[in-house]
């Protein structure tokens, strides 16, 4: 059994996280822009559509001899154009596509010319300008039109591009499901960490040992193996924690920990199993292997230098496991040999034998 480890999950969740916010603001600028543009379009269709209207109006309220075509009416028309073309006819609005821009400067440009026509006819009724106003109308009326379809050509185009807003929010909501799957993963794995672990130390707490003792049983019998179990605990530790303090106490159980982790193989196992109180399941040991194995925990344990400043002492106790026996009944007989351990003197090992 190994150590269980949980990452924590910092790097990913905030790059992920990041991630997310970032196409976020990516979508809502492009959604923002496109809508502004799209409305801008529609803006010049629909005036285009005023000044081609307001075009042949005027034209035939000049041919009709009437005198209604006033001054504002020919003002109404300039000002529309001075919605979409800047009075240096070079800078246009960002909303105007290059095409639909070259479309409105042709219009302007034959509308100036028939304006001009409108007022000379106003003076000179002749046969040769009303000719000319009629085809200059005509020009504008198609100038207008060609317009009319370039907008509707870049609207197209612009809506038919919201396939790249859908493909980013397809992106976003793959990344917030990796999150929120990474959020399960790692809150499992942690939930899982903190059944199996003691907190103090690290090590795998009593839940784990009766889990893992359970299944070594199980093997040792079916295989005919062997397997050894010892039990220890710290000498005289309520004087540790007296004249010390629980933070002290503290300190040392978890410093015992390391001391004994760096002294076993990695096929053996050890846990807290209570207050002071620890076990190792040592698999493919017998008693004789158990007990030197002990020693080894013991004098690594004597020779640590505790940040109590004083020597801090287990004593062991050791059974190996006799098929037919419960594993109750394996932990009774090394906790009798601790027993006998702490009986004749501590800071030694001693072996259950019947
Ligand atoms: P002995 O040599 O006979 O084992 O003497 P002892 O003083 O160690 O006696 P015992 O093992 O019965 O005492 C264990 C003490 O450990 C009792 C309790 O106050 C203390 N203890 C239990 N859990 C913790 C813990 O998590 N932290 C600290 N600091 N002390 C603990
Ligand atoms: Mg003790």
């Amino acid at each position: 059994m190994k150590y269980l480890q949980y990452k924590r999950p910092s790097t990913y969740l905030i790059v992920l996280s990041f991630v997310i916010l970032g196409l976020g603001f990516v979508m809502a600028f492009y959604v923002h822009n496109t809508v502004e543009n799209l409305k801008f379009d529609a803006k010049i269709i629909n005036e285009t559509g005023i000044i081609r209207g307001s075009i042949q109006r005027a034209t035939k309220l000049v041919l009709s001899n009437s005198q209604n075509l006033s001054n504002e009416t020919i003002w109404e028309i300039n000002s529309l154009f001075d919605h979409f073309i800047a009075e240096n006819d070079r800078s246009r609005h960002p909303g105007v596509e290059e095409t639909v821009f070259l479309g409105l400067l042709d219009l302007r440009e034959k509308w100036f010319s028939l304006e001009g026509l409108l007022i000379e006819y106003r003076v000179n009724p002749s046969e040769q300008v009303r000719s000319g106003i009629l085809l200059e109308s005509e020009h504008c009326w198609e100038a207008a039109d060609s317009v009319v379809l370039a907008a509707q050509y870049t609207t197209e185009g612009k809506v038919g591009n919201f396939t790249v807003f859908y493909r980013i929010l397809a992106i976003n909501a793959i990344t917030a499901i990796l999150v929120i799957l990474y959020v399960i993963v790692y809150v499992r794995k942690k939930l899982e960490y903190e059944s199996s672990h003691d907190a103090l130390t690290g090590l795998f707490n009593r839940r784990s040992y009766e889990k893992m003792i359970q299944s070594e049983i199980a093997r040792c019998t079916r295989y005919s193996s062997k397997l050894s179990l010892i039990v220890f605990d710290v000498d005289k530790f309520k004087l540790i924690n007296d004249h010390n303090g629980h933070g002290a106490g503290d300190r040392v159980l978890a410093d015992i920990a390391e001391a004994v982790k760096d002294s076993i193989r990695v096929t053996d196992v050890v846990f807290r199993v209570g207050g002071d109180e620890f076990a190792v399941i040592s698999p493919e040991t017998d008693a004789d292997g158990a007990f030197q194995l002990a020693e080894k925990i013991r004098k690594r344990i004597e020779q640590h230098s505790f940040a109590t400043g004083n020597t801090e002492t287990v004593s062991l106790g050791i059974a190996e496991f006799k098929k037919g026996i419960t594993k109750k009944v394996l932990y009774r007989h090394a906790d009798t040999a601790l027993y006998i351990a702490k009986s004749n003197g501590r800071n030694r090992s001693e072996t259950w034998v019947k």
